[in-house]
């Protein structure tokens, strides 16, 4: 006996979520078109918080058949992810696909109310981050060097308070 999501639910999960896979680390993007005009390809899946059925990953006998298919015990994830935190219930543990969740989710909502994409610090692979307007100011043509091995500050730094 397996507790699916609805189809609603499935739906639900992935609007939420930005069509975008909920791993902080992975953020894939799950659908677009194929070549025909009237279809859309899904690589994401509504994966179970606590398992569907006895016996699988995260499996919470405490929970009723409504809680094991509720929206509350489903996370969007892009296939790879999804098989990941199956094969490995031991480190993606409930507290951490929740948190997942509630990330991916915070972080739709920003883009959505800002209109643009949001990087978050696990998303960052870089050597100089820059955060806030006026965060640097650069000053005459020899302030910055910017070389293969990143950006060198030649010119005097001055701190505004
Ligand atoms: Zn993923």
């Amino acid at each position: 006996m397996r507790d699916d999501f609805p189809r609603m639910v499935v739906e639900t999960l992935g609007r939420r979520a930005g069509m975008r896979c909920s791993n902080p680390k992975c953020r894939q993007i799950t659908s677009g078109p194929t070549e025909q005009p009237d279809k859309a390809i899904n690589v994401g899946v509504a994966a179970h918080i606590c398992a569907a059925a006895s016996g699988g990953p995260r499996y919470d006998a405490s929970m009723t058949a409504e809680q094991r298919s509720d929206i509350e015990n489903g996370i969007w994830l892009c296939q790879k992810c999804g098989k990941m935190v199956d094969n490995d219930p031991v480190r993606y543990t409930v507290a951490c696909l929740a948190e997942w969740k509630r990330r991916a989710e915070a972080e739709a909502l920003a883009e959505l109310e800002s209109g643009r994409p949001i990087t978050t610090a696990s998303m960052i692979n870089a050597a100089v981050v820059i955060q806030g307007q006026g965060a640097i100011q650069i000053s005459g043509p020899n302030a910055v060097n910017i070389g293969p091995g990143g950006i060198t500050i030649v010119g005097p730094v001055i701190r505004k308070d």
